[in-house]
């Protein structure tokens, strides 16, 4: 069933008023219809901005935050771009909109294998999906020119800051809780790293290792 062209318009507004208002990343989110990857009884509430359950125990982001997350890479349409936590595939989906190529990652083959069935039936051919602890990035694609976290880390992890291009950006949820976390922004500079912190924000944890399915 297709989307209503005025809930879209209210989907679109809604992210347009929490602060989502870079044009590219609003048509990137307009293209992708975010009930393919909610299901069940979840589909129907696709286009509320709020974080819905997936499989596996994890979460598809809320809508106006992966606008805001996506806004914040700063997503340029040459760019490779890493994500770590495929979830449901939403936000990588939006990344492919907006860059050359988007490698993803998590930890729950499963996750990965109806990710990658959803690119396949929406024609996304841009993406390559792979399982694996994310910490440690992709080292055979290196570097990249942006990296998105959609899990909280206490900390950058060592190996993704290593595989971000000088120049390039790695937008994460960091905190020590489930409660207290901040959306940072790392900038990589010739010389070193540039912080910057954007908004509390709160993400499942970044766990080491495979998932059990
Ligand atoms: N971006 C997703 C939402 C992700 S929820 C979407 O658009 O739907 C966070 C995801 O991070 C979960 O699927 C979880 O399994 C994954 N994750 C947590 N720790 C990880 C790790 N170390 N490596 C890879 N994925 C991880």
């Amino acid at each position: 069933m297709s989307v209503s062209a005025e809930t879209k318009m209210q989907f679109l507004y809604a992210l347009r008023s929490k602060g989502v208002t870079d044009t590219k990343v609003l048509t990137a989110m307009e293209r992708v219809d975010r009930a393919v990857f909610v299901k069940g009884i979840f589909a129907e509430r696709a286009y509320e901005d709020m974080p819905l359950p997936i499989s596996c125990g994890q979460t598809i982001s809320q809508p106006s935050i992966v606008g805001i997350m996506t806004q914040a890479l700063k997503v340029s349409p040459r760019d490779k771009v890493l994500e770590i936590g495929t979830g449901s595939g939403y936000q990588a989906a939006i990344l492919s909109h907006l860059a050359r190529r988007v490698y993803t990652v998590d930890r729950y083959r499963r996750l990965v294998t109806q990710a990658q069935a959803i690119f396949t039936a929406q024609d996304i051919t841009n993406i390559t999906t792979f399982t694996a602890d994310g910490s440690y990035g992709f080292a055979e694609q290196a570097p990249f020119d942006k990296i998105l976290l959609t899990a909280a880390a206490e900390d950058p992890p060592g190996p993704l800051l290593q595989q971000l291009r000088v120049g390039g950006i790695m937008v994460l949820p960091v905190g020590q809780s489930d409660t207290v976390q901040s959306l940072i922004r790392v900038t990589r500079l010739e010389t070193g790293f540039d912080y910057e912190e954007l908004r509390p924000v709160r993400f499942v944890p970044l766990l080491e290792g495979l998932g059990a399915d």
